[in-house]
């Protein structure tokens, strides 16, 4: 249903947004596209939707070249951006009905079309409210809702749940999850364990390029406590990590966050001059469960311990070698 080869695509004529990238996506399948800020994701979802044009290379949807078949491919898939664009001042039912009849659905469908998939979508009870008024959630499921009136057979969701809070994360990648039976979709994220909830495949673009791809268990440990600790504490910052080094199990430890001094209120407390930081510690054995009890015990007698888990599971932790910062912020 998505077929990309050797796609390139720049904003300047001396770099690169996407760099040789070539992929399949097959029917029926949800694929996601990870990668850190700037990796390219938007710029491949944009031509894939025609917004914009290659420099190399070509990409078809449904079989139709989204360049030279720009119609066609677009009217085979549903695009929904980080910031659906949607008109404030409507009625979330009128905007609707105006969108499937701008998208050639029949003007005696559109009204039962916009309930079925106001349904889909929980947006029922919604229909009556302006879009200005709605939460992030509810906006960004009426640019679902807009995507799939007029049914495309290929959904692109650009990060379908940034800036949402966790309840509505867990409705949003349901919704998606559900989606998934009846059309192909490619979604972009930087949120490993979204994809590895709802995407039987992923994709990683690393600065324009295709690092990686396969199904997310065999590119992602799947034990939780594989991650390393992350350890927030207040202190002698050096003098801590030096004793967390000693602790039995622990073969690396790694000083995340610029240690910040602390000013305290408090003229008595024993860590007034200390400075706070994040550390990131390395076990030998992932599954040394006693590990974080005796790094515990041994940062206790020196400092604070303000937290220490395992560190989420975020796309920058557990592909390291694979995926890097854009150039600004690695100069940063
Ligand atoms: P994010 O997760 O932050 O949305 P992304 O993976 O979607 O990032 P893109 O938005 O595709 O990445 O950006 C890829 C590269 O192209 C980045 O270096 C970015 O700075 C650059 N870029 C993106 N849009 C523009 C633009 N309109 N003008 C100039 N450069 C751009």
């Amino acid at each position: 249903m998505i077929e990309v080869e050797h796609l390139s695509a720049g904003y300047s004529a001396t770099r690169h947004a996407l760099d040789g990238v070539s992929f399949r996506v097959e029917r029926g399948e949800v694929v996601g596209l990870l990668g850190a800020n700037g990796a390219g994701k938007t710029t491949l979802l944009r031509i894939l939707a025609g917004l914009l044009h290659p420099r190399a290379g070509r990409a078809q949807v449904a079989g139709f070249d989204v360049v030279t078949q720009a119609r066609a491919a677009r009217h085979a898939l549903g695009y929904v951006p980080e910031e659906p664009v949607l008109d404030a001042e409507f009625r979330v039912g009128e905007f609707l009905e105006l969108r499937a009849a701008l998208k050639g659905v029949p003007a005696a469908e559109c009204r039962p079309r916009v309930e079925e998939v106001s349904d889909r979508l929980g947006l029922l009870d919604q229909q009556r409210r302006l879009i200005a008024e709605l939460s992030k959630g509810y906006r960004q499921r009426v640019g679902l809702a807009d995507a799939l009136l007029a049914q495309p057979p290929v959904l692109l969701l650009d990060e379908p749940t940034d800036g949402l809070d966790p309840v509505q994360r867990t409705q949003t990648l349901r919704l998606i999850a559900d989606l998934a039976r009846r059309h192909t979709v490619l979604l972009s994220t930087h949120i490993l364990p979204e994809a590895e909830s709802v995407c039987q495949r992923v994709l990683i673009l690393d600065r324009g390029r295709l690092v990686a791809e396969g199904a997310p268990a065999c590119l992602l440990p799947t034990s939780p406590s594989a991650s390393p600790l992350l350890l927030h504490c207040q202190g002698p910052i050096a003098e801590i990590c030096e004793v967390v080094r000693q602790v039995e199990g622990v073969s690396a430890v790694r000083l995340l966050t610029p240690a910040l001094h602390v000013a305290s209120a408090c003229a008595d407390d024993a860590f007034a001059s200390d400075v706070e930081a994040m550390l990131q510690i390395d076990l030998a054995d992932a599954c040394d469960r006693q590990a974080a009890d005796r790094i515990a015990r041994a940062v206790l007698p020196m400092g604070r311990l303000l937290s220490l888990a395992p560190q989420p599971r975020s796309l920058a932790a557990l592909f390291p070698q694979q995926t890097h910062p854009p150039e600004s912020s690695r100069n940063s």
